[in-house]
């Protein structure tokens, strides 16, 4: 390549760090391939990209829209950072003078009289390099950085970093570290159902484990007229913003009417609640297995409302054929609400559309339920048909960020 074409704009590649370490033998493929499969996955939309592994690092060609490929990398679970970079031979002038000109124009557009802290920072992979890596450092820094104005080296907390690594094949070189969510490759842990509501917990729940390498499938109850088809949309909505972080997602709508007005009828008021939610670990259950999912997973918290208790989950619990997940169950709200900004789903949760929970609410919830309780008051439910009925009226909805 030649440097004179370098501009900040229009990188090269991008490198990808990944944080293999924890990983041995056969864990360590696995992650590589999940990541590799997600990586093509996420950026087909984008341009076509061709990807290089080497111990480590990957590294992701395209012939344009490199800064987009790198920042849609940002969200997927399982890098680390990645940069944005440009590549030379492993060669001593030839990273002097690619250098010279990414630095260049990287410090070109700011304003005139700001004095700019910076270091290089070169990692040397390849033993047989000439210089050790802080060698490296200085041999850049006294050949760049005199033709720059205003312009101090500052080991400590240097505001622009040039980066260098050197690896057998050749040199990497770049300016910056975007960071990304970390963890693990979605797909290496199974798959999840969640239960997703409107709200700003159970979007959150997902994003933790996709983040932990669960592919996560959805579930949501729709009490149709009681709910308004807004409230469905927001859940879309939510899937959708989600579905960034593993590129395709599988959304159950399940008609809730019937079992929230049957437990009206039917069952002692202040078990209203605790009941629609055990209907919900169930029905969810039984989609979980349909979709060769290994578990649950909800936006609950210790303590948050009234169905949140230590109690109430149990009873909850009790209804599930799945281990359910919690990634939140300590979390106190500011942290979930934190996250919900972070993740872009924050807006969409705080809007004010209705969910099912809240038709016909009891006056008095029960605190502290008990399992024989929720048992005896569904021996008058009719609990299989009412189940039965709904996932009969259960649609399903395939939903992709890049759509
Ligand atoms: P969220 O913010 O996720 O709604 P929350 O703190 O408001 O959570 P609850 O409304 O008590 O808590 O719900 C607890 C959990 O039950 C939710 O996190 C979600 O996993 C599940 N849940 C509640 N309502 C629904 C629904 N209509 N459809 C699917 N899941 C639901
Ligand atoms: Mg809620």
């Amino acid at each position: 390549m030649n440097p004179k074409s370098v501009s900040v704009a229009t990188p090269e590649m991008v490198l990808i760090r990944y944080g293999e370490l924890a990983l041995k033998g056969k864990n360590r493929s696995s992650f590589e391939n999940s990541l590799l499969r997600n990586i093509r996955e996420a950026t087909q939309h984008i341009a076509k990209i061709r990807i290089e592994r080497r111990r480590g690092r990957i590294a992701v060609f395209a012939d344009q829209r490199v800064m987009e490929i790198a920042e849609r990398l940002q969200d997927i679970p399982g890098i680390k950072s990645v940069s944005p970079a440009w590549r030379c031979d492993a060669e001593p002038e030839a990273i002097v003078a690619l250098a010279r000109t990414i630095v260049r124009d990287a410090l070109r557009s700011r304003p005139a009289d700001e004095i700019t802290s910076f270091r290089v920072e070169s990692r040397r992979s390849e033993k047989r390099f000439p210089m050790t890596s802080s060698e490296l450092d200085r041999f850049v820094a006294d050949r760049v950085l005199p033709e720059i104005k205003n312009i101090r080296i500052d080991l400590k907390n240097a505001k622009e970093r040039l980066g260098i690594e050197v690896r057998s094949e050749r040199a990497y070189i770049f300016m910056r570290r975007l960071p990304g969510p970390g963890g693990l490759p979605v797909g290496t842990m199974g798959r999840a159902m969640c239960l997703i509501s409107g709200g700003i917990d159970s979007p959150v729940a997902a994003y933790l484990a996709m983040k932990r390498g669960c592919h996560v499938s959805f579930v949501t109850y729709h009490s149709y007229p009681y709910i308004g088809e807004a409230s469905k949309k927001k859940v879309i909505d939510l899937v959708r913003r989600l579905s960034r972080f593993q590129a395709k997602s599988r959304l159950f709508v399940v008609p809730f009417t019937e079992i929230q007005t049957t437990i009206r009828d039917k069952a002692p008021e202040p078990y209203r609640t605790v009941l629609y939610r055990r209907f919900m670990q169930r029905l969810a259950s039984k989609l979980a297995e349909r979709d060769r999912c290994k578990a649950l997973l909800t936006g609950e918290s210790l303590g948050q409302v009234a169905s949140q208790t230590m109690e109430n989950m149990t009873c909850i619990e009790a209804a599930a054929e799945l281990p359910v997940l919690r990634p939140l169950v300590t979390y106190d709200k500011e942290d979930a609400i934190k996250l919900a900004h972070k993740i872009g789903t924050y807006d969409v949760s705080v809007l004010p559309e209705p969910d099912c929970c809240t038709v016909f609410m009891p006056s008095k919830p029960i605190i502290f339920g008990k399992v024989e309780a929720c048992e005896a008051a569904e021996a008058k439910l009719g609990v299989d048909d009412l189940v039965r009925k709904a996932l009969m009226g259960t649609e399903r909805i395939i939903i992709e960020s890049n759509a």
